[in-house]
């Protein structure tokens, strides 16, 4: 589904990613691993066209992409999650999920601003759609909060479904339990799951390592912007390199 060939990033003189390449599969949960400035986010920002990369290519589905604009590789089906949230706090939850699949059916703004005034009947369906994927979140309770009024754990939920409102082939979560306490990175765990469940592949940014070992078919290691080992979770975990840079620190 995805393939990441030789992206190698630089900013300035600090070289985020070099020669970084791996592949995900179409329907597997893969985690991208390693600590704090190996180059993670960066590569979610190239693979969702936030920036191009310095050289290497980006495949997805048979597409070139790492030269698209972003707005051209969402339709794509590429949808993603920010360490740093991007929930619109002004607005409600369901509003949020609204946003969300705007950007995938591509109503124009004046639907949407009558969307969020009044609701005509054919924007009933958004609505109802909306709900569906409040309730599958769990969010369907608090839908009329505004977005300011939640606790960090329903704000990473209402970001996960907000991206998972643009009904995404693939999608990217970066840190999407980062914060969290035991039982809602259990929860977290289990709705990654079930995502991938409805047919959507996903790649995960994670430092949970329970939450990473239990859920990814496979992971990629980076380490100061070099992938230092692939495998499965099995693989890593007693990978000496890995354990030396990450897993033993
Ligand atoms: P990670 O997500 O693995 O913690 P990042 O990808 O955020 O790491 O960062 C990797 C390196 O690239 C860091 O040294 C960081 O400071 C640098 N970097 C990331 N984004 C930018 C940017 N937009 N401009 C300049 N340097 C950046
Ligand atoms: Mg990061």
């Amino acid at each position: 589904m995805l393939q990441v060939d030789s992206i190698t990033k630089r900013f300035g003189g600090v070289v985020a990613n070099s020669e970084v390449s791996f592949t995900v599969e179409e329907g597997q949960i893969v985690g991208l691993i390693g600590p704090n400035g190996a180059g993670k986010s960066t590569m979610f920002n190239m693979i969702s066209s936030v920036f191009p990369p310095t050289t290497g290519t980006i495949t997805f589905q048979g597409t070139r992409i790492e030269k698209l604009p972003a707005y051209q590789v969402a339709p794509l089906g590429i949808s993603r999650t920010f360490q740093n949230l991007q929930v619109f706090k002004n607005m409600t939850v369901i509003e949020n999920v609204m946003v969300g699949q705007h950007m995938q059916t591509k109503t124009n703004l004046f639907g949407m601003a009558s969307l969020l005034l009044g609701i005509t009947r054919k924007e009933r369906k958004v609505y109802d759609q909306a709900m569906s994927y409040l309730a599958f979140f769990g969010l369907q309770d608090i839908f009329d909060q505004k977005a300011s009024s939640l606790s960090l754990g329903k704000l990473r939920l209402l970001e996960f479904a907000r991206a998972f409102a643009t009904e995404p082939k693939l999608l990217l979560l970066d840190e999407i339990a980062a914060g969290l306490n035991h039982k809602e990175t259990q929860e977290m765990s289990a709705l990654i799951n079930k995502v991938r469940d409805t047919g959507v592949t996903v790649l995960v940014v994670e430092h949970d390592m329970d939450l990473v070992m239990s859920i990814c078919d496979k992971l990629v290691v980076l380490d100061q912007g070099v992938k230092i080992a692939e495998g499965t979770p099995k693989e890593i975990q007693e990978n000496e390199a890995v354990i030396t840079a990450y897993l033993g620190a």
